[in-house]
């Protein structure tokens, strides 16, 4: 019997992939509004490849991008794109339609909620704390470095922190590589939401398999009494 329901963040309570594609948009908007001598398309493509390079978390985004793209170091340039990226970002942390529905369902049936996501645990708050979850969860487990998803820990430490045994939770997660895998190795049984830049992947091996597929957040109550 499923007694907890873990949920991934990025891609499956909010849309992070249009977050960060809009936010990205907006900052190269403003940097060449603010003075950067090329087309927005070349420097939305060069920030693409820096951010590829360096990782999301990188401190430097735009400095390298203007050093990418040959131009001089500008203060006032970088200002306007690291202003005009967070003004995006927090227009679009809204969660998903449905979810703070969902979750109050989820909790009228007397199910505890947790979360389970990777990142950097200040910024992984920031968006709960924006999004308006913060005080929703039983449990929030966020791994940074090591023990990571797909490891099973975090998920076996949120179900220790639900007080309930891995078999009586389900996952919910946009990554089959990620969150599938890791949940299905911790004993858990897995939904795959179909949301954000990865929902076409397909399992690779038995663990990326899901046990059921929604589109939508609040397909997760019905999906949850097929188990
Ligand atoms: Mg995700």
């Amino acid at each position: 019997m499923i007694k907890a329901v873990i949920f991934d963040l990025d891609d499956t309570l909010y849309d992070t992939t249009l977050q960060v594609d809009k936010a990205r948009e907006n900052a190269v908007k403003a940097m060449v509004a603010a003075g950067l001598q090329t087309e927005e398309e070349k420097a939305a493509a060069a920030l693409a490849e820096v951010v590829s390079k360096k990782g999301s978390n990188y401190e430097n985004h735009y400095d390298d991008l203007l050093n990418a793209l040959g131009c001089e170091n500008n203060p006032k340039i970088i200002a306007a794109g690291v202003v005009a990226y967070h003004e995006a970002k927090k227009t679009y942390l809204v969660p998903y339609p449905g979810t703070i529905p969902t979750l109050l369902k989820l909790r009228e049936k007397g199910l505890r909620i947790g979360i389970v996501t990777d990142g950097r645990p200040v910024k992984q708050w920031e968006k709960l704390i924006r999004l308006g979850l913060a005080d929703f969860f039983d449990a929030v487990v966020v791994s940074d470095g090591h023990e990571q998803k797909p490891s099973p820990k975090p998920f076996l430490k949120a179900a220790s922190e639900l007080g309930v045994r891995p078999s009586e939770c389900v996952i919910v997660g946009d990554r089959l590589d990620r969150d599938i895998s890791g949940g299905k190795k911790a004993g858990m049984r897995a939904i795959q939401l179909t949301r954000g830049k990865h929902s076409r992947m397909k399992p690779a091996d038995a663990h990326e398999e899901p046990d059921c597929i929604v589109s939508t957040i609040g397909d997760v109550l019905h999906a949850i009494q097929t188990l």
